[in-house]
């Protein structure tokens, strides 16, 4: 077994999530190379491109450094065998991808449960694989009842960790009501803040260590564009971002990477 993938502790780590996007790999080629030209050479900042799964392996080739990597959308739990359409973390780790998002809550809404998160994490820990792990509410009730909800989504999401593989974890919180272009309402980096406390509380009861909990990455995901990237990376609490719709474009996805180098200092 191969020595666990670390995350690096002071860089910011920026996740770009593409979703089912470009149509074409020639595309894909393309927008990488556009984002790894810049990303390659910030010294502060590990930047994870995560294409659909048909183009990690070419893409694979193209990674010329640890500052540009890349991440699977999805992995299932089991190894191999007779899982129509499913793609095993043995394979993703067979590409050069080094992370795998987990949990989106586009794949919630599809069905996907706690105990399926559970699983997939548990499966991709067995590799040098980092798990990007999305937690969040659909929405917010004014007498904050979706912060239980919340506490037991991350706690079912992580049951059965040890301490170590807690700390190898990277959680991306992902307040549903503020992704995606049908979003309902703007998170600010003030309630960002409050639900890093909530996620590094429950980890620190998880792992039974205050010390583990203040090791686990935190990313903000909602919405991030040029416009408010500074906001969560300086009074966010979190130690990077993970990207939807701005990552499609790599003028201001390369934009946001210069914003968090800068944040980093
Ligand atoms: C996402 O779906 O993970 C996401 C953050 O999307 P967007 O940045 O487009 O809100």
């Amino acid at each position: 077994m191969q020595k666990p993938s670390k995350k690096s502790t002071s860089k910011k780590l920026i996740v770009a999530n593409w979703k089912m996007n470009p149509l074409k790999g020639s595309e894909a080629k393309k927008m990488f190379l556009g984002i790894s030209k810049i990303a390659n050479n910030l010294k502060n900042v590990e930047t994870v491109i995560c294409p659909p799964l048909v183009y990690l392996e070419s893409l694979g080739q193209l990674v010329e450094n640890r500052s540009c990597v890349l991440g699977a959308q999805d992995a299932f739990w089991e190894h191999s065998g007779a899982y129509t359409g499913q793609v095993s973390p043995d394979m993703v780790f067979n590409t050069k991808a080094r992370y795998v998002i987990v949990g989106h809550s586009e794949r919630r809404a599809m069905g996907e449960t706690d105990e399926m998160v559970n699983k997939k994490i548990k499966s991709i820990l067995q590799f040098p694989l980092i798990p990007i792990v999305c937690v969040g509410e659909n929405t917010r009730d004014e007498d904050g009842l979706y912060i239980k909800d919340l506490k037991i989504q991350i706690r079912r999401s992580l049951a059965g960790l040890t301490p170590f593989e807690l700390s190898r974890v990277v959680i991306a919180y992902e307040p549903v009501w503020a992704i995606g272009a049908k979003a309902k309402g703007v998170c600010t980096p003030a309630e960002c803040r409050e639900i890093v406390q909530v996620i590094q509380q429950v980890a620190a009861d998880l792992s039974e260590s205050a010390d583990h909990a203040r090791r686990i990455t935190i990313l903000y995901g909602g919405s991030v564009d040029i416009t408010n990237a500074e906001g969560f990376l300086e009074n966010g609490s979190v130690q990077g971002l993970l990207i939807g719709r701005a990552s499609l474009d790599p003028k201001a996805f390369t934009q946001i990477l210069k914003i968090a180098e800068k944040a980093s200092k």
